[in-house]
């Protein structure tokens, strides 16, 4: 059964965050860096679901969901934007982008796996929901 998430992050202590918490829950976590190294790992790993940062070097996370959503094979894979922007001009424009959902950081670690199985596919998702 597919349980791998990608994270697509700059930011080393938030990896390293959502890894510990996602791995313990039982999902198989595959991170990037940045968005190119994001694309490539998602069209070789495809992950349940893609977490994706904003706020990264080269290309943003608005540039990185419209790239991903060009591939059909992606389609099943919805992506969660993971990004401190609180406005909701921003919101809006992610979703916009190609985005199922939205989660605020800084990541609150009591609720923040909950929130990524509400985002994930039922048929899967079900099976972590404990
Ligand atoms: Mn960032």
């Amino acid at each position: 059964m597919n349980n791998r998430l990608l994270i697509i992050e700059d930011n080393e202590q938030n990896m390293y965050l959502m890894r510990f918490l996602l791995e313990k829950s039982g999902f198989a976590v595959i991170g990037a860096e940045n968005g190119r190294k994001g694309i490539e790992m998602a069209l070789q790993c495809k992950p349940l679901a893609i977490l994706l940062d904003i706020q990264l070097p080269e290309m943003n996370g608005y540039e990185v969901a419209a790239e991903l959503k060009k591939h059909r094979d992606l389609d099943e894979a919805p992506i969660i934007a993971v990004t401190s922007y609180a406005m909701v001009g921003d919101r809006e424009q992610i979703l916009a982008a190609g985005a199922t959902g939205y989660i605020e950081k800084p990541i609150n670690p009591e609720t923040f796996v909950a929130e990524i199985i509400e985002y994930l596919p039922k048929k899967q998702g079900a099976d972590h929901a404990a």
